[in-house]
């Protein structure tokens, strides 16, 4: 079976012959290429060439394009300032809004002019041109809550989220379209899976969740259904908000490693979940330990409706010889069957 066919016969929730393995895997290809993060961050051609090379040499059934968090990028294209990290990616230096209020002044970015989107969009349109057709294309937009935080501060989004939760929602409205023409974008440049990533949103209470921040995530998926498959992603422990997760309009959504698997099989019935492979033991594990997980996740969650992937980005420094392993097992997989 064709890796593409498999794809999506698993967001079918089809029984499979083993489920497909994608790794959340993007930035983590410069230390497999010898390249520092920040050079490919600023360069299209570069960006896509390390993606697809990367995709080559571990042998994964999908690729993530992007090369740093996607709400960085579209703070950056709304005006925020970013600093240079020890890491070699910037990041936001400090919120642009002093209050709710200032997001009147706040500008609809355009994808194709504004900041380094454009960037991203190349990048893309690269990687489709070298891949489209055998593997899935996949990249992230900025999730709202996320991305408010960068704009108005952590606390201080927090506080009117606990306290006055109703005058977030004019920054919300105006983040989320900021997101949608993000994700409209790299759509006309070929992307298939829009995954919207709200990794705050693990933090909050479950109501809040339901009431304040889904509604606005599913506003932006909505928007994206018809022409590309939509996804979420939020890192961290979202067991508490399982059950709302499972309501909102997306065809997979990311399970980082905190939440167990069988929990998230249990609850997320009629969704295709992907990931829950430690980043951590990526990182530093061997590869019998990696093999040992990924027998196991997929144990959990069957062969129906489940991808093989990372809980969350795999970090910069992990051997390929991990990502391979996890690759690997899952083809055994094939095999035993
Ligand atoms: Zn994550």
């Amino acid at each position: 079976m064709k890796p593409l066919d498999r794809f999506y016969e698993s967001l079918d929730l089809v029984v499979v012959d083993r489920p497909p393995v994608i790794p959340q895997a993007t930035y983590c290809v410069a230390g497999w290429l010898g390249l520092d993060l920040r050079r490919p961050a600023y360069d299209a051609k570069l960006m896509a060439d390390s993606l697809i090379e990367g995709l080559r040499r571990a042998g994964y059934e999908g690729v993530y394009v992007g090369w740093e968090a996607s709400f960085n990028i579209l703070a950056e294209a709304l005006g925020a300032v970013l600093e240079e990290t020890e890491g070699g990616l910037p990041r936001v230096s400090r919120p642009i809004l002093r209050d709710v209020d200032d997001v009147d002044g706040l500008p609809l970015p355009d994808p194709w002019l504004d900041g380094r989107m454009p960037i991203h969009l190349e990048a893309i349109e690269r990687v489709c041109k070298a891949i489209k057709g055998e593997v899935p294309v996949l990249s992230y937009v900025p999730g709202p809550l996320t991305l408010s935080t960068l704009l108005l501060g952590s606390s201080r989004t927090f506080r009117y989220l606990y306290f006055e939760p109703d005058k977030l929602r004019k920054l919300m409205e105006s983040v989320c379209r900021a997101s949608i023409s993000f994700a409209k974008a790299k759509i006309e440049s070929g992307c298939d899976v829009i995954v919207v990533a709200d990794p705050m949103s693990s933090m909050v209470k479950p109501g809040i969740f339901e009431e304040y921040i889904s509604p606005y995530i599913d506003r932006i998926l909505e928007a994206v259904n018809r022409d590309a498959v939509p996804s979420l992603h939020i890192c961290g422990n979202t067991s508490k908000i399982l059950a709302s997760i499972g309501k909102l309009k997306i065809e997979i959504f990311e399970v980082d490693t905190p939440v167990d698997l069988s929990y998230a099989r249990s609850i997320l019935k009629d969704i295709c979940v992907m990931g829950n492979v430690s980043t951590t033991l990526l990182k530093l594990g061997r590869p019998n330990d990696i093999e040992r997980e990924v027998v196991e996740c997929i144990r959990k969650a069957g062969l129906r409706g489940y991808i093989v992937s990372s809980g969350c980005e795999v970090p910069y420094t992990t051997p390929i010889e991990n990502v391979k392993a996890m690759v690997d097992s899952t083809l055994k997989i094939e095999r035993k069957m």
